[in-house]
C-alpha cells in the first residue's frame, strides 16, 4: 500500500528505530513508547488488522509469533514481555498495518483488572 506509514517505514521511506528486518518481516521502535522497551513486528506485506488475515497468511502469522520472543531477547527482555495486536476501530488499533506490539523492561501491570 503506497499510502500506508507503516509500509513505508517497511520500505525505509519514513526513518525509524529498525530493530529487525528480514526477507517477510520488520521490527522497529515504537515512536511513542510505553515502557522502557516497545517495538513493533511488522509484516512486510500489506495486512490491514487481524480482521484482514486469512488462511494465505498462516504461514506469515506463525513466523510473526515465532520471531517475537528472539527479538525481545535480543532487546534485554529476558524475563518475559507482552505482546499486543490492537484489532480495528473496535480494539483501538490506530494504525492499520497489522502489527505485534512487544512491551517490556518495566512495570507491566497485570492487563484486566477483576473486582
Ligand atoms: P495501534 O494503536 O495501531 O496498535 O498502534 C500504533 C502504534 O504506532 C502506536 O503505539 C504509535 O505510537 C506508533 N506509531 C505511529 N506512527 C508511528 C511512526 O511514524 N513511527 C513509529 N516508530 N511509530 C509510530
Ligand atoms: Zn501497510
Amino acid at each position: 500500500m503506497s499510502d500506508c506509514i507503516f509500509c513505508k517505514i517497511a520500505r525505509g521511506e519514513i526513518p525509524s528505530k529498525k530493530v529487525y528486518e528480514d526477507d517477510e518481516l520488520f521490527a522497529f521502535h515504537d515512536i511513542h513508547p510505553v515502557a522502557p522497551v516497545h517495538f513493533m513486528l511488522i509484516p512486510k506485506l500489506h495486512v490491514a488488522s487481524l480482521l484482514e488475515a486469512d488462511d494465505s497468511h498462516i504461514a506469515l502469522l506463525g513466523r510473526m509469533l515465532v520471531t517475537a520472543p528472539k527479538l525481545a531477547r535480543q532487546q534485554g527482555l529476558d524475563n518475559g514481555f507482552r505482546t499486543v495486536i490492537n484489532t480495528g476501530k473496535g480494539g483501538g488499533q490506530e494504525v492499520f498495518h497489522l502489527h505485534i506490539h512487544i512491551i517490556g523492561g518495566g512495570l507491566i501491570p497485570s492487563m484486566m483488572r477483576r473486582n
